[in-house]
């Protein structure tokens, strides 16, 4: 529902970021890797090639299938062929139930298994975004190899899984995932962050950012954004809802931004520090004042930790929302349609943003 007034902010926000797509234009000087075919403006990119953006349709941008490897192993009968079908079965419930397509946000350094997540697409029926990018966990523990890495070695690799494929096999990455752990971004996170930008501004491919919202840790990226010269139009800071905090909301989505409302269902935990209906709240106040544009709904699943058998299942897994990847549908929109948030602007969070921001932003 949008009122008089807020009409007008939105009005004025949509101004605003048509003055940002005249001025964002990708880099004159920085240019794909020779010899291969980058994506093409208005196209998705899917694990079983290119889509129009028009296509994709309820898309959940920030989920996990699995970790491949790390599942696979996991599954004590019939390995990855059982635990693959497992997948399919219940991937088709969920295309079932309406959703379109799903953005698996497992880059490489969590066990990301680009053949897996064609199959399950191929056979589910739903299409699937992979992402290249940086997680940054790992490196924490072991750091041992990646300090070393260069803003230009990173862009080189993000660029390489966009442009010519992931793994040897083709299947190209269609965003870019980059983590960033705590309040103040490490000197490796920056670096992740940089080449990130640098491989958006050249491919067209959007980034979309973990972020430790509570303590508004995306107010201290945005100076890093901004000195790339990156278009907020196609960054994301992911967890958002893990802060319940609505002048840090207002001050990023003013600036163009977008946010990842995907911990929803983590408001439900007995021990949740901002509930279900507060993250809901300010949802539907973020919406009430003009900004569904910039507002995703996802949930953070990880498919594969809810397929396995109980006596595997690890702490990752406890966190999976009560109705898996359908949460949002089934309990979170509801809610959104209570608090008084129309289906058009559902449909904005749901269908239009995802189109916009997952279509390459260059020919
Ligand atoms: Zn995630």
């Amino acid at each position: 529902m949008v009122s008089m007034t807020n009409r007008r902010v939105f009005i004025a926000q949509s101004a605003a970021i048509g003055v940002a797509a005249t001025v964002f234009r990708p880099v004159a000087g920085v240019a794909r890797p020779a010899g291969t075919n980058g994506p093409s403006a208005g196209m998705a990119q899917t694990v079983l090639g290119a889509m129009d953006a028009d296509r994709l349709g309820c898309t959940l941008p920030h989920e996990h299938i699995a970790d491949g490897p790390y599942f696979q192993d996991k599954w004590p009968n019939g390995g990855r062929r059982e635990f693959t079908n497992q997948a399919v079965a219940q991937l088709k419930t969920v295309r079932a139930a309406g959703i379109d397509t799903i953005v698996d946000l497992t880059p490489y350094d969590v066990g990301r298994d680009i053949r897996f997540l064609e199959e399950v697409s191929r056979r589910s029926g739903i299409p699937m975004i992979a992402c290249t990018g940086q997680r940054f966990f790992p490196p924490q523990y072991a750091g041992v190899t990646m300090p070393s890495r260069t803003i230009e070695g990173l862009a080189e690799f993000f660029g390489k899984e966009i442009s010519q494929g992931i793994d040897g096999t083709g299947i190209r990455a269609g965003v870019i995932k980059i983590g960033v752990v705590g309040k103040e971004p490490t000197e490796l996170e920056i670096t992740g962050l940089r080449a990130a930008v640098r491989t958006s501004r050249a491919t067209g491919v959007p980034i979309r950012i973990h972020t430790h919202a509570v303590d508004r840790a995306a107010d201290n990226l945005v100076a890093i954004l901004d000195d790339e010269g990156m278009n907020p139009a196609k960054v994301s800071f992911d967890h958002s809802d893990d802060s319940g905090d609505l002048d840090y909301f207002l001050g990023l989505v003013r600036r163009g931004y977008s946010l990842g409302m995907d911990h929803v269902h983590r408001g439900l935990m007995p021990n949740a520090k901002l509930s279900f209906e507060r993250r809901a709240e300010c949802i539907a106040r973020l919406v009430e004042t003009g900004f569904a544009g910039n507002v995703f709904l996802s949930q953070d699943e990880e498919l594969g930790g809810s397929l396995l058998p109980e006596d595997v299942k690890d702490f990752r897994s406890r966190l999976d929302p009560p109705d898996g990847l359908l949460f949002t549908t089934r309990k979170l929109i509801p809610r959104l349609r209570q608090a008084g948030v129309s289906g058009q602007d559902i449909r904005v969070m749901t269908v239009e943003n995802p189109r916009r921001f997952f279509g390459v932003s260059q020919a």
